[in-house]
């Protein structure tokens, strides 16, 4: 079904907001959704995506052994645990799926919107999943081994049990897909770059949330000068010059860039040919300590959590927040340069939103761009975070993926915006 049929638009005009998008988030351990309903039909018989609400939201973790659902079935925060049987994507999806058809909330599911890490070269934009797609999008799972697999088996488990409900990949490496080669390309022979071997950048959909929203927050500025920084458990920032990607600091993989919560963002290449050459590392070691060993938690050798780190009395606690700080200080200036100034700098993702530590210890490093942060607003958690004499507008956005990915999904599916 990838459009509605005129029975089934008249009988939703009938009730109004019968039908839902479900946005699905694979991770390795869990499985983030939210459902979300059109408040109305528009006169050319395709579901408004501007109307959506979200109307429940939440996940399923601990997988594979220890499975839990969290969610607000009926307003109230609700926890289910143990789940019984479930111990895989395969389980938490059928689970998830026969849950919402027996909500009285949800409406008449129409699609899926999946977040897919990576779409390389071929896919630039939101595409509706078959068999190709699939076999496409598998062969990409090298160059996001921590994310595309957990991804398709998201998407493999709804085609097993719903074969018929259209399913759209949204992908991180999209909104910059309209970069210059100077800022996509690696300084290798033409031999190599021919092969897709290339900046990609990720971390997408949560850059097209902020820049969707920004007018209302930034005003004129909105189209101006503006750098984004993504600081969650994986990290990076983008540019943005008229709210599209000029430039961001993850490359073809997602280990590039920032220090992130395990893995050490922009690394010596050298390192990795001592490490297999001298260190005795065989490739699955280099990768599992590029991976899930570095970043944060390798600098302290405590956590990968910046609550935990900042609560530390530790003195590599502190070293690995100040190392932390100072890269993404000088990706940010870096983004300037690619920018040719800086107007505005938006924080975003769990680390971005919440830990006024880094965001104070950052906007210190960046006073040199003429940027200044009111301390008080920044320890209050306001949104608006600049000092009344700061030439850099600074505030906090809540990143909102999943209203992006149901947004496109909507488009897509109903109103036939992409194939
Ligand atoms: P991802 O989606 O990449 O897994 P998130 O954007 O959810 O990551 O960010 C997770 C990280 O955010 C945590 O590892 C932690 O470091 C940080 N974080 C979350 N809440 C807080 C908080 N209240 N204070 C400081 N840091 C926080």
């Amino acid at each position: 079904m990838s459009t509605l049929s005129t029975a089934d638009t008249d009988a939703s005009r009938a009730v109004g907001g019968d039908y839902s998008v479900l946005v699905l988030n694979c991770g390795s351990s869990s499985v983030k959704f939210a459902v979300y309903e059109t408040s109305e039909l528009t006169t050319s018989r395709a579901l408004s995506a501007d109307r959506l609400t979200a109307r429940i939201a939440g996940q399923i973790s601990g997988l594979p052994d220890k499975a839990r659902l969290d969610w607000q079935p009926s307003g109230e925060p609700h926890l289910e645990q143990p789940l019984v049987g479930v111990h895989d994507h395969g389980g938490a999806l059928a689970l998830l799926l026969e849950r919402l058809q027996a909500h009285p909330g949800v409406g008449r599911l129409c699609g899926v919107g999946h977040r897919v890490v990576h779409g390389g070269a071929l896919f630039s934009a939101p595409v509706r999943v078959d068999a190709g797609v699939l076999k496409a999008l598998a062969d990409l799972v090298p160059l996001a081994p921590l994310h595309q697999p957990h991804n398709l088996a998201g998407i493999l488990a709804v085609s097993e049990r719903a074969p018929d409900l259209p399913q759209l990949a949204c992908f991180d490496t999209a909104f910059h897909a309209g970069q210059s080669p100077v800022h996509t390309s690696f300084a290798l022979p033409e031999r190599v770059r021919q092969q897709g071997v290339r900046r990609y950048g990720f971390h997408g959909l949560s850059y097209q949330s902020v820049a969707q929203r920004l007018p209302a927050v930034l005003g004129d500025r909105a189209d101006g000068r503006v750098v984004v920084a993504h600081l969650g458990n994986g990290a990076s920032v983008c540019g943005l010059l008229a709210r599209r990607s000029v430039r961001t600091s993850m490359g073809m993989t997602a280990l590039d860039g920032l220090i992130m919560g395990s893995r050490p963002g922009s690394l010596d290449i050298g390192v990795a040919l001592y490490a297999l050459s001298t260190l005795g590392m065989n490739l699955e070691a280099l990768s599992r300590m590029l991976y899930h060993e570095s970043g944060l938690l390798g600098l302290s050798g405590i956590s990968n959590d910046v609550r935990v780190l900042v609560a530390s009395d530790d003195p590599r606690a502190r070293f690995a927040l100040d190392m932390f700080c100072e890269r993404a200080a000088q990706e940010i200036a870096a983004t300037a340069v690619a920018l040719g100034g800086l107007d505005a700098l938006i924080f975003t993702a769990g680390i971005g939103e919440n830990s006024d530590v880094v965001r104070a210890g950052i906007a210190q490093r960046l006073s040199l761009l003429g940027l200044a942060i009111d301390e008080e607003a920044n320890r209050a958690g306001c949104h608006a975070l600049h000092a009344a004499h700061s030439r850099v507008a600074v505030h906090v956005m809540v990143a909102d993926e999943e209203a992006v990915i149901a947004r496109t999904t909507c488009e897509a599916l109903l109103n036939r915006a992409v194939t």
